[in-house]
This record gives C-alpha cells, sequence and structure tokens, in this order.
C-alpha cells in the first residue's frame, strides 16, 4: 500500500521476509512526465510483487519512472534490475559504482574474514544466506553517477546530494532544503542502529561514520524518512543517541581485548559483544547474523587500530589484536 508523506512523495513498504529489518522503505515521487523511485529492495518476488502493486496503486508506469539508489546493499540495490526500462536513468554514486567495477565475487570477502578468524566452514554456510549472495543482482544498468552537493529535481522536489561515507563508502542521502526533510537511507534509522561494517583493511568505516554524522548534523531537518522502520521526527537527538551507540561499543570492544588473557581475532570478539538479536548464545545466532556481527566487530577494531589504542599481534593465518598498554 502506498502512503502519502508529502504531496506527490509516497513511501511503500517492501517486505523483507527472514531479516531483522522487517521492510525496506521505498519512496516514490510523482513528477509529471517522470517520476522517481528512491531504493528498490531485493532481487526477489516478494520484493517486485510489494513494488509493482504499490506503483499500480499511483498510476506510475516502469517507463516513466527514474531510479536513485542510496547506496549498494542488496535490500536498496537488488531489485533494480528487475525496473530498468530503455529509458529509466539510474542515479548512484562514485564510491560504491566503483565497487562494483571492481567486483571479484564474494572470494575476496570469504577470505578477509578468515583471516579475521571466522571458521573456514561456517564461512561457506554464511555466504550461502547472505541476502547479497542470494537476492542480489548480476545484470547492473549504466548509472549516471551523482556526487556530493550535485542536485536532483523532481516534480516539486529539488534534493541536493550528501554522501555519507560509513554504512557503504559512497552511501548518499537526499536533502530537500526548502521542505526540510531527509532522505536517509541507512546512514539514521530510528529504532535500530546502522550496520557498520568493514571488509577491508584500507577502510575505516566507523571513522567514517561518526564524520557523517557530523556531516548532517547542521542540515536544516524537520523529519527523516529512513530506509527502514519508521519515519521520525527527533534529527539531532537521534544523531547524538547514534554516537553514543558507538562511543559505548568502542569502549566495549576495547574491554574485550585489554581483558583477554591472549591477543583475539574479530570473531572471538564478536562471540563476546553483546548484541541486539533475539538468540540464547552465540552458537544460536544465524550464520548471516555471525557473518555481520563479525564486519562490525572490524570495524570497531580498525578504529581503535587506527587511533593506536590496540595493535595487531598477528596477521597470518589469523589477524589478531590486543592491548596497546599490554605491550
Ligand atoms: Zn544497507
Amino acid at each position: 500500500m502506498a502512503e502519502e508523506i508529502y504531496p506527490n512523495l509516497f513511501r511503500i513498504t517492501i517486505p523483507l521476509p527472514d531479516s531483522p529489518l522487517k521492510y525496506l522503505n521505498s519512496y516514490i515521487i510523482k513528477g509529471g512526465a517522470r517520476n522517481l523511485i528512491i531504493d528498490t529492495g531485493l532481487n526477489r518476488k516478494e520484493c517486485k510483487d510489494a513494488m509493482m502493486a504499490g506503483l499500480a496503486e499511483l498510476g506510475v508506469e516502469l517507463t516513466s519512472v527514474d531510479i536513485f539508489i542510496t547506496h549498494l546493499h542488496a535490500d536498496h540495490f537488488g531489485l533494480l534490475g528487475e525496473l530498468v526500462t530503455e529509458k529509466t536513468r539510474v542515479y548512484f554514486n562514485r564510491p560504491d559504482t566503483e565497487l562494483i567495477e571492481h567486483w571479484q565475487g564474494f572470494e575476496p570477502m570469504i577470505q578477509y574474514a578468515a583471516n579475521h578468524g571466522f571458521p573456514e566452514a561456517l564461512l561457506r554456510k554464511a555466504l550461502h544466506q547472505h541476502p547479497g549472495f542470494k537476492y542480489g543482482t548480476d545484470w547492473i544498468p549504466s548509472l549516471s553517477i551523482l556526487n556530493d552537493d550535485d542536485v536532483l529535481e523532481i516534480g516539486d522536489y529539488r534534493f541536493t546530494c550528501v554522501q555519507t561515507p560509513g554504512h557503504t563508502q559512497g552511501h548518499t542521502c537526499l536533502f530537500e532544503p526548502e521542505k526540510q526533510f531527509l532522505i536517509a537511507g541507512d546512514h539514521l534509522l530510528e529504532d535500530i542502529t546502522p550496520n557498520i561494517q568493514c571488509w577491508d583493511d584500507r577502510t575505516d568505516p566507523l571513522k567514517d561514520y561518526l564524520a557523517s554524522l557530523e556531516k548532517v548534523r547542521p542540515l536544516a531537518v524537520d523529519r527523516v524518512l529512513p530506509g527502514h522502520r519508521r519515519i521520525f521526527e527527533n534529527y539531532i537527538g537521534r544523531i547524538d543517541e547514534l554516537k553514543h551507540h558507538h562511543e559505548v561499543r568502542v569502549q566495549e570492544v576495547l574491554k574485550i581485548v585489554a581483558r583477554a588473557d591472549a591477543p583475539l581475532s574479530a570473531f572471538s570478539v564478536a562471540s563476546t559483544m553483546t548484541w541486539d538479536i533475539v538468540a540464547d548464545s552465540w552458537e544460536e545466532f544465524p550464520i548471516a547474523q555471525k557473518w555481520f556481527a563479525t564486519g562490525e566487530a572490524i570495524a570497531h577494531l580498525r578504529y581503535l587500530e587506527n587511533q593506536g589504542r590496540i595493535f595487531r599481534t598477528a596477521e597470518d593465518p589469523v589477524v589478531c589484536f590486543g592491548a596497546a598498554n599490554k605491550g
């Protein structure tokens, strides 16, 4: 069902079966000759059915649609290939496009996870549960790149692109300065915390994410239209909560490493951190969630490592971290 949020701006909720995120918010703007879809859903039938039903209810034909994608993840990007026609312009950001262009399959991610202590046998299983593997898209249409500060006009709306690296390297929000709302993708969510994962040692996604929270803080935003869950108004309050959440998390990871008898891998750190997931123990965690948890542990470890608060005691076969004060 399509819900009108602002004049000619609608939300369609796209179900994400088996995901703790529950659904994706896809925003549809009716702009006259051309319409805009913001984020699409997974490449699976349940998502496509919901999208097509929503568009039909709004009287929007795919041939009149352009598409803006906030970031690379399969729940935002995956259904794209099913929606584009010859006439569709697909707007996307440069850093995530480069990841697509340099994509070498899941093997480098698997090697990286194994190098951070994720048991090899579990990894293969985890991959087959990964939404990007199951419901991603193999076919990528040509992409129109939008950079930071670029303007995207559709109907009565004039958006400024705000690049907010962290959740992905090129994650981009759309800010409507006159109407004072922010289409936030997964940069700001209300009752869940955006997942900050690291899968490449050349990056420090948590540092980027915290900087991106500061970057959006000065924007005059009355209302946030996020990629998942509820639309919300507590803009500055939520930015502060998210910052605080990661400060607490960083402290927790530091403590885990400092109190351990021996240096730890990211996988062991992940198994010791507290998680907001319904499972009795780490062993009971769904495998895909273990994958995300490990990526999140790595992000926090890399952040601490770059600040010189922990250091690597081993690289091969498994990267281990120790606290700086233990030498
Ligand atoms: Zn995401």
